[in-house]
């Protein structure tokens, strides 16, 4: 019999994420001898950790606030982790610590999934400019979008995303964003407006064309008054728990040998969680 496989998510604090919940369900789900574990590991001693995350027992890891930036220096990170800026997911490769961010694809995957017609867009209008938004538009860039208009509440973080990913990028004052989702196909907010405890992001998406596509990475709540608004103006939408879930498959793969698939029996479980409790 193989030795079971462990990976985990590492954090500080580790408490919140949804990660054990989704990565646990599908090593039942495929009866595999594995086991996805939390790790709480300060940032004095992250360092040490991923460098014997091996003793540690892990084939890789997940990783989490505040450690991104830090995983992607102590790790060979593919094109997508380097591009980004962070690694969210570590692992094994024999002797070499790799890492990739996952948060592209699991954009990407989400949207092909909730909202295929996107697929025909040509322009898109990203509002927000930190971690988040360097995963979506590096995303976009790879899908061959060719105008993406960055529009955040502190223009010169959207400048920098110019400077990162090139003359496709667009840096764009808040105040813009009215005239700007005139010729959006797409709208993505990747700030964390709409989130639990946020401000909501109050939006009025009429200047929208009637096919667009609106993406929100806030999954805390699900349903974000973004979604809403959008819904109500009869809009295809993708939400962030969608994200979460398709983002999780990658590390999954790597460290367990099986792409699982995202369900709708593995959406009832998150969102089970995500509820107010009390
Ligand atoms: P971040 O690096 O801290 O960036 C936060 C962004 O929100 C910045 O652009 C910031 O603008 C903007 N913002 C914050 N408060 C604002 C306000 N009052 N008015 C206008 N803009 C405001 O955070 P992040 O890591 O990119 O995460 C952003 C969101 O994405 C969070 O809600 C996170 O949970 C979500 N997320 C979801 C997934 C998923 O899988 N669904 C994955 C990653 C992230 P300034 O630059 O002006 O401060």
């Amino acid at each position: 019999m193989s030795e079971p496989r462990r990976a985990c998510v590492i954090g500080w604090p580790a408490g919140h994420s949804r990660s054990p919940l989704i990565h646990n369900y599908w090593i039942r789900q495929h009866g595999l001898a594995g086991e996805y574990r939390q790790e709480a590991v300060p940032p004095d001693r992250f360092a040490d950790f991923v460098r014997h995350l091996a003793a540690h027992g892990y084939v890789g890891a997940n990783v989490t606030i505040p450690h991104k930036e830090a995983a992607l220096a102590l790790s060979q990170p593919d094109a997508r982790a380097e591009a980004v800026g962070a690694a969210n997911t570590l692992w094994l490769d024999g002797g070499a610590l790799r890492s990739t961010n996952t948060d592209v694809e699991g954009f990407l995957a989400n949207l092909d999934e909730a909202a295929p017609s996107w697929r025909r867009a040509r322009r898109a209008l990203v509002l927000g400019a930190g971690g988040a938004a360097r995963a979506v538009v590096f995303g976009l860039i790879e899908r061959g979008i060719a105008d993406i208009c960055v529009a955040n509440r502190t223009v010169a973080r959207a400048a920098a995303l110019r400077e990162r990913f090139g003359a496709r990028v667009r840096p764009a004052p808040w105040e813009d964003i009215p005239r700007l989702m005139a010729g959006a196909d797409l709208l993505v907010n990747t700030t964390s407006l709409g989130m639990a405890g946020q401000p909501a992001l109050a939006l009025d998406l009429s200047p929208l064309p009637a096919d667009a596509v609106v993406a929100d990475l806030v999954y805390v709540p699900l349903e974000t008054a973004l979604l809403r608004a959008a819904q109500a103006r009869g809009l295809a939408v993708a939400d962030g728990l969608g994200m979460l879930l398709h983002q999780a498959v990658r590390g999954f793969s790597l460290w367990f040998g099986v792409r699982p698939s995202v369900t709708p029996d593995l959406r009832r479980l998150v969102e089970a969680d995500l509820e107010p409790k009390g």
